[in-house]
């Protein structure tokens, strides 16, 4: 994996919403992840290119297959509300994980250089590219490729 091009304690960037709301945002979302069985609370907060700001927690389930990632979950609800242009996720967990694989995937469909904070609920945070965590990605252009996509 690429170093983060960043790693700070507070920062913002020039002409958008600060990344430490972004954070905040996601350290609160947090609080409300159901994770009964791995105790891995993560909270995320999207923000679109036009600003507004979709929040998710994961939500794990007895049977555990059904689980759904709390960047899933912002990246549903902004895309079930008509929003697919985002520009930046702001991810926390405990100790600043990094987020899984299915979930760099998704990610990678809508926002192929999406900007991704990591942080931990200490407010540390680190900032990747997409591409430095999903290198060589499989996306809808090699769908289009074989006739195929929307
Ligand atoms: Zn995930």
């Amino acid at each position: 994996m690429s170093q983060p091009i960043k790693i700070s304690k507070a920062g913002s960037q020039p002409g958008s919403v600060k990344w430490d709301q972004l954070i905040k945002q996601a350290i609160e979302v947090r609080e409300n992840a159901y994770a009964p069985y791995s105790h891995y609370k993560v909270g995320a907060a999207l923000q679109t290119t036009n600003g507004t700001v979709y929040t998710g927690c994961n939500v794990e389930n007895a049977s555990y297959s059904p689980s759904n990632c709390a960047e899933r979950t912002a990246i549903f609800k902004a895309v079930s509300e008509g929003d697919r242009d985002f520009e930046v996720i702001a991810v926390v967990t405990i100790d600043g994980g990094t987020p899984c694989g299915l979930c760099r995937q998704v990610m990678r469909e809508f926002a192929p250089n999406l900007t991704v904070i990591i942080g931990d609920v200490d407010g540390n945070y680190r900032v990747f590219s997409l591409p430095d965590l999903l290198p060589h990605s499989f996306g809808p252009e090699n769908l289009e490729m074989a006739g195929g996509s929307e």
